[in-house]
């Protein structure tokens, strides 16, 4: 009996949709239901003690049967956003994409959703579904979650896992495998393509050869996904903590060349590939130890080396050196703005950090006091210590700036007579030479009346 139901869970049969879900139980699956945030529990214990069915699903089954903490909690159930509004006081209502509910609970939010249904979806000329907010049965809200082992649900309640798609046996595998037709999938969402390649380096899980085939002719796809959607599923990827995995994982699978239009280039210049690879070893390190890390400094340097180039026509077209590179971070910025919306506040972070970068180079006088008072100084001074460790710059210049940065005011004036004068000259020569012929255009009138 035992071991008939042991071959049940952990063998994958040859019918790949099943409408009768195993139920797992605790001794076979090992997730105990105090491993779930006290958030996470209650939120289910207070919809079925009205009623309604509701799990764990998603991300946290996965995680915790895989053995990785889950980031958050995801719970689904069959009562309606309006009546999961109605249960809990500190709960709001969230229509972007779909309809969910956020329940708040001591620190916690849990995203509450309604079991759905993807029949008569709406969708674009591409396939892509526009709208899926008609509720259904747990089973059909199976059916729309998109890998095997995204639709597991855990009652902790009971200890139970309820497994339509054979999630169990492939996280057992380790396998990240697509529910129903991959192409279709990826179709209704090319995001999905994403998120296999995200999921599958964050968990170790290998892409089922199935899914994994078509993602190289499809990866256009993603051309039509919403520029906001893109860039949140571009935070989630850079963040996960194995972004180096994620994006050699990416160029594998021919799916950098649609996402960030900068990616392809970024990845394969041998100039910024080192500058670009430093950096996101660093942002997994600090997310593996739960230190902070900031989007802002990420993009500053994913996005460094195609300003470095910009900044240089400039200079060479006569520009002086700062409104040379603030016409380079716009247009870099403007290019990658087409694509990925990459919000207000961090544009505003990338191009702080961008800015700080020529200031450093002028060690004399009272500018130097004034730049490390900056609210900006340190991510200036950790950009400027990658751009060394890359080899851009010498080391020499942050290991100054830093000793000047915690030295008391003698120090500080020893550091300044000892320090290097790089000041811009040759970007000023350059202008005084080149000013006649350039004057016509726009770039050398701004040359002009820059006061540096
Ligand atoms: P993580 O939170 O670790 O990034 P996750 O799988 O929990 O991974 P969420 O974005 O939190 O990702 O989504 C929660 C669940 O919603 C998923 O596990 C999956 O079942 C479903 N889901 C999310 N995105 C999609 C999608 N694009 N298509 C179908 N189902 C999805
Ligand atoms: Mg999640």
């Amino acid at each position: 009996m035992i071991r008939k139901l042991l071959r049940k869970v952990f063998t994958r049969v040859a019918t790949p949709v099943r409408t009768d879900p195993a139920l797992i139980p605790v001794d076979l699956h090992g997730i105990r239901s105090e491993q779930l945030s006290p958030a996470a529990r209650k939120t289910c214990a207070v919809l079925q003690e009205n009623g309604h069915k509701a799990y764990v699903v998603g991300g946290a089954v996965r995680d915790l049967l895989i053995g990785h903490p889950p980031k958050d909690y995801d719970v689904a159930t069959s009562a309606t956003p309006e009546q999961v509004r109605a249960l809990f006081r500190r709960s709001r209502i969230i229509g972007r994409r779909f309809k969910i509910v956020h329940v708040m609970s001591g620190p916690e939010t849990i995203e509450v959703s309604t079991f759905r249904a993807s029949q008569d979806a709406e969708t674009d000329e591409h396939g892509r579904v526009l709208h899926d907010n008609v509720y259904g049965s747990q089973e059909e809200d199976a059916s729309r979650r998109d890998f095997t082992v995204n639709a597991l649900y855990y009652d902790p309640g009971t200890e139970t896992i309820i497994d339509y798609h054979h999630g169990v046996a492939d996280v057992r595998q380790k396998t990240l495998r697509i529910i129903g037709d991959p192409r279709t999938r990826y179709r209704e969402d090319p995001v999905r393509m994403l998120r296999a390649v995200r999921l599958g380096a964050k968990l170790g899980l290998s892409i089922d050869p199935a899914a994994r085939a078509p993602i190289r002719e499809m990866a256009v796809l993603l051309e039509n996904v919403p520029a906001a959607r893109l860039f949140d599923e571009m935070l989630k990827l850079l963040f996960s903590g194995y972004a180096v995995k994620c994006l050699t994982q990416l160029r594998e699978e021919g799916l950098h060349h649609g996402l960030l239009p900068l990616l392809d280039v970024i990845l394969e210049q041998p100039m910024g590939e080192r500058f670009v690879w430093l950096s996101l070893e660093n942002t997994d390190e600090r997310v593996r130890q739960d230190k902070s890390v900031s989007p802002g400094f990420l993009f500053a340097t994913l996005l460094w080396h195609e300003v470095l180039k910009a900044w240089e026509v400039r200079k060479s077209a006569g520009v002086a050196n700062q409104p040379a590179l603030f016409e380079a971070m716009d247009e870099v910025l403007d290019t990658q703005a087409r694509k990925l919306a990459i919000t207000r506040r961090i544009v505003g972070d990338i191009k702080d950090i961008w800015a700080l970068q020529p200031r450093f180079d002028k060690r004399a006088g009272k500018t130097p006091y004034r730049l490390i008072e900056q609210p900006r100084y340190r991510a200036g001074w950790d950009f400027l210590r990658l751009r060394a460790q890359s080899g851009e710059i010498p080391m020499e210049i942050p290991d100054w700036w830093n000793n000047f940065a915690h030295a008391g005011h003698d120090q500080r004036e020893n550091l300044l007579r000892a320090a290097p004068q790089t000041a811009d000259a040759p970007a000023k020569k350059r202008r005084r030479k080149r000013r006649k012929p350039a004057a016509a255009d726009g770039e050398a009138a701004m040359a002009d009346s820059s006061a540096e």
